[in-house]
């Protein structure tokens, strides 16, 4: 049995949600304790109640005890099971999250899937459905599984009611080399706005206009119907030949619209600048399946403790060597 301290690292929801995409992949049961010790609200919160289901669900897996407000429990994982799966958060709680604990078994699987997932789809603190969609998932293309994904419903925090579809083509996953991002193809910077003052738009757009001198044509504001709402974010994107980074900036009652924009567009300014091919969260969410591919690189700008903690996980259930070493202009080499 492997045990796992939920407190270790990052101490999030991330430690819970590797455990159990690795447990599902390789077929080891696992204990936590001390779920999520590193958050404020420490314990299960619906959404991670959501990941365990589902994990039980798509991998014939049985969990104890399961609840809101659990801070720890054994996870005996079955066999994984391809087909088509509807989970609902019932909450705002992201998607993108319950995701990270199936997809990765999915990909893997005998057989495709098709997953219809309820929740937030535009969560602060969680990868937005853009970010799965047009960042991470063309490089699981590139190990060779095919993901697709449709937003058919917009859902914020805290409203949620959000709505995606994600295929799944599984495939044996190959060791792939992203250290080369290709030449720049396109950038945009979008703010999505949802029964909130359009004014909120125009401001973070006018102050990420500010740090990135782009055409004036590739800044847009996108009203949503009020249903959606309320809901407010910033999407700056930069799309290379090999590879997509999405920077995300979530409007939040108290935060002014020229801070959400402006830190938006200072980081994204910084991925620029680095020549690294994976931003921060990319790098932490690629690390499981390139551990499942048994190898495979890639350069990033500084290792977060995000990422950190996914290789620190990855170590109790796989045996593989993961490097991090400092690459030329302030990268870093991530290598498995
Ligand atoms: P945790 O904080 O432990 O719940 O983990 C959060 C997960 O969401 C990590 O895998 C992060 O890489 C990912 N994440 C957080 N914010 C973003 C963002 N703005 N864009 C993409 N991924 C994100």
């Amino acid at each position: 049995m492997i045990e796992i301290d939920g407190a270790e690292g990052e101490g999030g929801g991330q430690v819970l949600r590797t455990a159990l995409a690795l447990s599902l992949a390789t077929g080891q049961p696992f204990r936590i304790r001390n779920i999520r010790a590193g958050r404020t609200k420490s314990g299960l919160m619906r959404q991670h109640v959501t990941a365990v289901e589902a994990a039980c669900a798509i991998g014939g897996g049985h969990c104890d005890g399961l609840a809101v407000g659990t801070s720890s429990l054994e996870f005996q994982p079955g066999r994984v099971r391809p087909g088509e799966y509807r989970f609902a958060v019932g909450t705002a709680g992201s998607v993108g999250l319950v995701l990270q604990a199936i997809l990765p078994p999915l990909l893997l699987a005998d057989g495709p899937s098709r997953l219809v997932l309820e929740g937030g789809t535009h969560n602060p603190h969680a990868p937005p459905f853009d970010f799965l969609d047009r960042s991470l998932f063309p490089l699981l293309g590139r190990m060779g599984a095919r993901v697709t994904a449709q937003l058919l419903r917009y859902g914020f925090y805290p409203a949620g009611g959000g709505r995606i579809e994600i295929e799944v083509t599984s495939a044996p996953l190959a060791p792939v080399e992203l250290t080369d991002r290709g030449p720049l193809l396109e950038t945009q910077a979008r703010a999505l706005i949802s029964a909130l003052p359009g004014e909120i738009a125009a401001r973070e757009i006018a102050s990420v206009q500010a740090v990135l001198d782009w055409p004036p044509e590739y800044f847009t504001i996108h009203p949503l119907p009020d249903g959606s709402g309320p809901g407010n974010i910033v999407l700056i994107e930069a799309r290379f030949a090999h590879t997509t980074e999405i920077v995300s900036g979530f409007g939040q009652w108290g935060v002014p619209a020229e801070q959400v924009g402006g830190r938006a567009a200072t980081r994204m300014a910084g991925y620029l600048a680095s020549g690294a091919f994976a931003g921060p969260y990319l790098a932490d969410q690629l690390l499981v399946p390139m551990a499942l591919a048994g190898g495979g690189s890639f350069t990033t700008v500084k290792p977060s403790s995000h990422t950190r903690t996914a290789i620190a996980v990855i170590h109790r259930f796989l045996d593989r060597d993961i490097r991090i070493e400092e690459a030329a202009g302030g990268c870093h080499l991530v290598s498995v």
